[in-house]
């Protein structure tokens, strides 16, 4: 094998690749379809409202624990992950190991995620935690951040080893506010959402059943949201959600908020 000279091409190639060359697009599905491993261009578009989700401790979780028993836990992470998003009309979903990725665009993309992703935590809740728990001694939270933002997107590798990567201030913010909301202490999987995701919630038609609680069981209705500063964010704060609905609202509120978004 000539080292030397596969190492050199390698860093050449590379040097080229770093300029960082963009192209415009208007939907995500036409920038991931022209995302090509030939190509030097990163594929942008405007306005893309992300979900990162990813598993707290992970890695203490798969060293604790059977090879078997890990795979089956990483199925039912992602699993519902993928399904539940595309109840909530996703345009992208990338999942690797123990996080995943959800991307959304369009009108009323910033309430489409926060549906999915509050879905997805109580399904993790109600259906899974106390499984694993009580069967193979696994307790585990999940952290979820949503952002909205510039999407770049770029397939790089060879031909039959090719993966995504993704960039801009999207994935970047949702990444750091998951990373933070896990830090939160708290048994429970939690969800942050920037700034601008919490104003679109806000929306006079949503703020009744977004913003405050149900008042159950004594009729106080309370704000659902806190705020707090990233850690590492350059003084970037964002809000997580806090309190909750009852079962009965929580399903009810969110056919309200699902019609009012399927009549516009
Ligand atoms: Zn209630």
């Amino acid at each position: 094998m000539e080292l030397w000279e596969n190492l050199n091409n390698i860093s050449k190639k590379l040097e080229e690749l770093l300029e960082i060359k963009i192209e415009d697009y208007d939907c995500i599905e036409n920038a991931i379809k022209n995302a090509k491993i030939e190509k030097a261009e990163w594929n942008k578009v405007e306005n893309v409202v992300a979900i990162f989700a990813d598993l707290k401790n992970s890695t203490i979780i798969s060293n604790e624990k059977i090879k078997r028993v890990y795979a089956k836990f990483l199925e039912s992470i992602g699993y519902p992950f993928s399904k539940i998003c595309k109840l909530f009309d996703v345009k992208f979903i990338d999942i690797k190991g123990d996080g995943g990725i959800a991307l959304f665009q369009g009108q009323y993309a910033e309430v489409k995620a926060f549906l999915a992703a509050e879905t997805y935590k109580t399904f993790q809740e109600k259906y899974l935690k106390n499984n694993f728990e009580r069967n193979y001694k696994i307790n585990y939270s999940i952290g979820i951040g949503i952002a909205k933002g510039d999407l770049l997107v770029k397939k790089v590798g060879s031909r039959n080893y090719s993966f995504f990567v993704w960039a801009g201030d999207t994935i970047n913010n949702a990444a750091l506010i998951s990373k933070d909301v896990k830090e939160i202490y708290s048994n429970t999987s939690k969800i942050g959402i920037s700034l601008e995701i919490y104003d679109s919630l806000s929306n006079p038609k949503f703020e009744e059943y977004l913003i405050y609680s149900c008042g159950c069981p004594n009729g106080d209705k309370e704000l659902l949201w806190k705020e707090k500063h990233l850690k590492n964010g350059r003084g970037m704060k964002y809000k997580y959600i806090e309190n909750n609905w009852c079962e009965k609202h929580g399903e009810e509120y969110l056919n309200e908020v699902w019609n009012i978004i399927k009549e516009n």
